[in-house]
C-alpha cells in the first residue's frame, strides 16, 4: 500500500516539473514582479519561490518543502496580492501569525488574524471584511481550532466562497496534518474537511521538515492526493558537521567548551543547546565560573529576561547563549558561527532546525553534537510516549554512531534528499578523514548482553543500560552472571549496546517512580534471530580491516583515520590486532 503511495507520488512528481513552472511566462508574472518589487521591496525570488507561485496562481493544489528561513510565507503572500478577495492563512502559532500580520501591515498589506483572543467586536469586523467586495483584507489568519471550533467562523467562511472572494488556502506547517510528523497537531484533522467544502480553491500547504511518508500522509488527509510537491535543496554547504565523543566526566566536558570558546571560536557567536532545564543552568553558571560571556535562555525565564538575553546576544555582549529548545522561533542572526550540541537532539528534524541557526550569512560555521549514551536515555524517557518519539531519536543516534559515512548524506536521506558524496566537499568530520569502514561482527557481544539480561531476569532484577555495561566491564555484582571483561574501552561498549537498540536487538523497557522515569533494558523484537537462528549482528567502525571482518579488530576504529588507512597500506598491524576473547560466549549457539 505504501509502495503504491511512493509511486504515486514519484509519478505526479514527473508529470509536471519543477521547471516548468519556473519562469516568468505567465499572465500574471509581469503583476507579480511589479508587487515583489514595489510592496515587498525585495528584487529577486529566492530559488524554488517562483514555482509553487505560479502553481498556486494557476489554481493548482501545491506542497511546498524548504528549510527554516528560505522564504516560505513570501509564496502565498505575493500570490495573495494579485487577485481580487483574500488568502486563508492557518497557522499553528498566534506569535508567529502576529509577527507576520505585523511586517505586513508595515508594507501597507491589509492582514488580519482571528484567535481565541480576538474579541467579539473585532471578529465581527473581520466576519464583515470577508464577505465585502469593497474590502481590502487580503490575508486572513486563522489557528486550526478556529476552524474547528467556531461554526459561525466557518459560515462565514462559506458565505466568502460563495462570493467568489476565497482566493486560496494556504496551511503553514502543513507537516502538523501528519501523525507520522515531528509536531502532529490534533487540531489540524479537521483541515480535512477544507476540500470537500472548497474544491476549486488551491490549497498550497508549506513546510521546512517533511519525509515523503509524511507528506503522502499529509496529501491523503487534505484529499490533494498526487498534487505538485515542491522541494527545496536541505544541503547547508557552508556547515561543517561533527560529531564527539562527549567526556563522561562533566569537568572534562566543561574544559572542551572553555576551550572552544576562547581558542576556536574566539570573538565569534554562537548557540549550546541543551536537553533539561537545569542542565542548561548548570552549563550557564559552569561557563560563567570561566569568565565566559554566556548566558541561559529556556522556558521558565520571564519573557523580559528572555528578551534581555536575546538582545545582548545579538548586539554580541553575549558570546553564547546556552539555551534549551525554546530558543529557536524567531531567532535570525546572520553571523552565528558555532552551535554546539552539548547533548543530542531529540530528532533529526530538531537537530537539523537547530544546527541550521548557525551561518545563515552564507559563511562558514561550526555545527558539533557531543554524543553519549547516557544521553540517549536522558531523551528516550521524555518522548517515549508520544507515536514516534523513539523513532525519530534513534535516527539520530544513528548519526551520531555513524564512523564513516557523510553525516550530509545521512541527513539528505533523512529527508529523502538524493545525495552525492562530492557535495560535502569535506565539510563534514567524516569526509575530511577518510571514508572507508569495515563491519566488525558484534555478534559475542550481543550474546553477552543478551545473557546479562537474561540472569537478571532469572533473578528477578531489572537493569540499565549503564548497570549492564557496569557488570560486562566486572564494576557490578549485583546479579550473578559470569561474562569476561572486554579488552576494549567503555566507549565502544557503549556503542555496541547502541547499536543494538537501534537495530530492536534490544528494547527500552520504560518504569515510573514517583519522580522520574526510568528506561531498562530488555530483549527486542530482533533478538530471537540472533539468540536462536544464529544471524550475525555487525556494526560499522572505522577504516579498514586487514582480516576479514569476522576477527574484532579492537585496534583500528580507535586509530585516528589517518592512521588507519595508513596501516592499511602498510604491513605490520596484523599481529597487534589481537583477536578479542572477551565475550563470555554463550554455549546456545
Ligand atoms: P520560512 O517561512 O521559510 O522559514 P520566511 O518566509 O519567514 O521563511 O522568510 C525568512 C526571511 O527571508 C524573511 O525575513 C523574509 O522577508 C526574507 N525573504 C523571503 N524571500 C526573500 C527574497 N526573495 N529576497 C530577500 N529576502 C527574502
Ligand atoms: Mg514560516
Ligand atoms: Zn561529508
Amino acid at each position: 500500500e505504501d509502495l503504491k503511495d511512493i509511486c504515486a507520488l514519484k509519478r505526479s512528481k514527473s508529470q509536471t516539473k519543477e521547471e516548468d513552472w519556473n519562469h516568468e511566462g505567465f499572465e500574471w508574472s509581469s503583476k507579480l514582479r511589479a508587487i515583489l518589487k514595489s510592496t515587498f521591496q525585495i528584487s529577486e525570488f529566492r530559488p524554488y519561490q517562483l514555482s509553487p507561485i505560479n502553481i498556486t496562481l494557476a489554481k493548482k493544489d501545491c506542497i511546498l518543502i524548504m528549510p527554516t528561513g528560505g522564504g516560505k510565507s513570501l509564496c502565498f503572500q505575493l500570490p495573495a496580492l494579485i487577485e481580487d478577495g483574500f488568502t486563508l492563512v492557518i497557522s499553528p502559532m498566534i506569535s508567529l501569525m502576529e509577527d507576520q500580520i505585523m511586517h505586513l501591515n508595515k508594507l501597507g498589506v491589509k492582514a488580519e488574524m482571528i484567535s481565541s483572543e480576538t474579541n467579539l467586536k473585532a471578529s465581527n469586523g473581520i466576519f464583515q471584511g470577508m464577505v465585502e467586495s469593497k474590502s481590502s483584507l487580503k490575508l486572513l489568519y486563522v489557528a486550526p481550532e478556529r476552524l474547528a471550533k467556531s461554526k459561525k467562523f466557518m459560515s462565514k467562511l462559506q458565505k466568502a466562497h460563495e462570493l467568489g472572494r476565497l482566493s486560496r488556502i494556504a496551511i503553514d506547517e502543513v507537516h502538523c496534518c501528519s501523525t507520522w510528523g515531528h509536531d502532529f497537531r490534533p487540531d489540524y484533522q479537521f483541515l480535512s474537511v477544507l476540500k470537500d467544502m472548497f474544491p476549486e480553491v488551491p490549497i498550497l500547504g508549506l513546510t521546512a521538515t517533511a519525509t515523503t511518508k509524511v507528506i503522502i500522509d499529509v496529501q491523503k488527509m487534505l484529499s490533494i492526493p498526487g498534487c505538485m510537491v515542491i522541494k527545496a535543496s536541505f544541503n547547508r554547504p557552508n556547515l561543517y558537521y561533527e560529531v564527539r565523543i562527549k567526556p563522561t566526566a562533566q569537568k572534562e566536558c566543561i574544559d572542551e567548551l572553555e576551550y572552544l570558546l576562547k581558542n576556536t571560536f574566539k570573538n565569534q557567536s554562537g548557540i549550546i543547546y541543551t536537553t533539561s532545564i537545569k542542565d542548561c543552568e548548570d552549563l550557564r553558571k559552569e561557563l560563567r565560573a570561566r569568565n565566559l560571556q554566556v548566558s541561559g535562555y529556556h522556558a521558565r525565564l520571564e519573557p523580559e529576561i528572555r528578551s534581555k538575553v536575546h538582545q545582548k546576544w545579538l548586539t554580541g555582549e553575549y558570546q553564547a547563549v546556552v539555551a534549551t529548545i525554546a530558543f529557536g522561533l524567531g531567532i535570525d542572526k546572520p553571523n552565528v558561527r558555532f552551535v554546539i550540541h552539548h547533548c543530542l537532539s531529540k530528532s533529526m528534524e530538531n537537530f537539523y532546525q537547530e544546527s541550521g541557526r548557525a551561518g545563515r550569512d552564507g559563511q562558514r560555521a561550526h555545527c558539533i553534537l557531543y554524543y553519549r549514551l547516557q544521553d540517549v536515555f536522558k531523551l528516550s524517557t521524555m518522548v517515549f510516549s508520544t507515536q514516534t518519539g523513539l523513532e525519530n531519536l534513534y535516527s539520530i543516534v544513528k548519526y551520531c554512531l555513524e564512523p564513516s559515512r557523510c553525516r550530509r548524506s545521512i541527513i539528505a536521506s533523512h529527508f529523502d534528499e538524493v545525495w552525492d558524496y562530492s557535495d560535502c566537499d569535506k565539510m563534514c568530520d567524516n569526509c575530511k578523514k577518510s571514508r572507508q569502514s569495515t563491519d566488525m561482527d558484534i555478534t559475542p557481544h550481543c550474546l553477552t548482553i543478551l545473557k546479562i539480561i537474561e540472569t537478571a531476569i532469572n533473578e528477578d532484577t531489572k537493569l540499565t543500560a549503564q548497570m549492564i555495561l557496569d557488570i560486562w566491564f566486572g564494576k557490578n555484582n549485583k546479579i550473578k552472571c559470569k561474562v569476561a571483561t572486554p579488552k576494549f574501552p567503555r566507549e565502544k561498549a557503549e556503542n555496541i549496546l547502541a547499536t543494538l537498540l537501534i537495530k530492536g536487538i534490544l528494547k527500552e523497557d520504560f518504569h515510573f517512580t514517583p519522580y522520574s522515569t526510568i528506561s531498562y533494558m530488555k530483549a527486542g523484537p530482533k533478538h530471537a534471530s540472533v539468540l536462536h537462528r544464529g544471524e550475525k549482528v555487525t556494526m560499522p567502525i572505522k577504516g579498514i580491516s586487514s582480516e576479514s571482518t569476522s576477527s574484532q579488530n579492537d585496534k583500528n576504529d580507535r586509530v585516528p583515520d589517518s592512521f588507519a588507512s595508513k596501516s592499511n597500506s602498510g604491513s605490520h598491524t596484523q599481529s597487534k590486532n589481537k583477536p578479542d576473547n572477551a565475550t563470555g560466549v554463550s554455549t546456545k549457539r
